[in-house]
């Protein structure tokens, strides 16, 4: 429920109405707009039926909200939700690029990759610590060891880290390193992991189920907000469908409907949706014109000797070619990249 206080209400009409839904059970989430403050009433609402907190002084009205995902909803906050990671804006006008390879392999090839990418004016180190792979028999990742070449080449570079988190076992150990946390697709469902997200001081990729509607996408991205983690920034990354050609289908329609329903900002990734290098700029470029606030792409010096998406990943050459070729379709959309 959402409720919507007057132009002219005080502090006191705000204590208390977060009071009343304290006293009933509920916590009260506020969001104090350029117009408008309003306070969202989470928890079981069922409580509120009886309850006319519409004649509250400060209260302008009381609204339900329709959608299972709450927080996360555009009805809640109309404004885009714009997340800070050290000075750089996630979900403003400037599209931000998370690039880099699928895992980190060796402290040479990372700081390899991560000097190509610096004249494109990439931001953000993408990189694997702890892989999810399908294969048990697959590499895994070098775990801490790649942590710590992550955050030397943030030291020497600037360059801000993104890694996953596979396992909440983990968190106290990847939040030391990350700049932003990653939750990958086979884990965009498991609860407790992202749980334990919604508590720590960082923002959070959240990318989507390979399986999973949007609603439910949405509902995810809810668990991290409902436990006070409000910088969650959700991934397309493709879905599973008949489709055998392409690794994935990347569900380009997600990125404005995402738009609609809710404040977050929304990246894409194109490497895995397609995961084959030759349809990665065609999608990186729909993207940007379809709306998306990020882009998520595999780039490796030596594709063909990577330890895990080789065949999806850009080589720097194409990489900053396709950068440049953003930059024109960014203006056209009235961004910058
Ligand atoms: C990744 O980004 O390296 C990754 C494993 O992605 P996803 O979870 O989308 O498969
Ligand atoms: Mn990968």
């Amino acid at each position: 429920m959402i409720i919507v206080l007057k132009p002219d209400h005080d502090e006191e009409d705000l204590h208390r109405i977060i009071r009343r839904l304290e006293d009933l059970g509920l916590r009260a989430h506020i969001s104090k707009g350029e117009h408008r403050t309003i306070v969202g009433a989470i928890g079981d609402e069922r409580v509120l039926r009886e309850v006319p907190i519409e004649s509250l002084p400060g209260v302008e009205s009381v609204l339900p909200i329709l959608k299972p995902y709450k927080l996360v909803s555009r009805e809640f906050k109309r404004e885009n939700t714009v997340i800070n990671v050290n000075g750089r804006q996630i979900g403003g006008e400037h599209i931000h690029v998370f690039a880099g390879p699928c895992a980190v392999e060796s402290r040479e090839v990372l700081e390899e990759i991560a000097e190509s990418l610096l004249p494109s004016g990439v931001c953000f180190l993408r990189g694997g610590a702890f892989k999810p792979r399908t294969s048990p028999y697959s590499f895994q990742g070098w775990g801490e060891k790649a942590l710590k070449f992550l955050a030397g080449v943030r030291d020497r570079t600037g360059l801000q880290v993104v890694t996953e988190l596979m396992d909440p076992r983990d968190t106290v150990l990847v939040c030391k390193y990350a700049d932003v946390v990653q939750i990958g697709t086979r884990n965009m469902q498991n609860f407790r992991l992202l749980t334990e997200v919604g508590n720590i001081d960082k923002p959070v990729i959240l990318k989507r189920g390979l399986c999973s509607t949007i609603k439910e996408f949405l509902m995810s991205a809810e668990y991290i907000l409902a436990q006070g983690n409000e910088r969650v920034i959700l991934c397309e990354r493709g879905i599973r469908t008949f489709e055998t050609e392409t690794r994935n289908t990347l569900d380009i329609s997600a990125v404005p409907l995402l738009k609609q329903l809710t404040h977050l900002p929304v990246i894409v990734d194109p490497s895995h949706a397609v995961g084959r290098v030759d349809l990665v700029p065609a999608m990186t470029k729909a993207a940007i014109a379809a709306g998306a606030d990020g882009l998520l792409i595999e780039v490796h010096v030596r594709p063909e000797e990577a330890l895990s998406d080789g065949p999806q990943s850009l080589r720097p050459s194409a990489f900053t070619k396709l950068m440049e070729e953003c930059r024109l379709v960014a203006k056209a959309v009235g961004r910058s990249i």
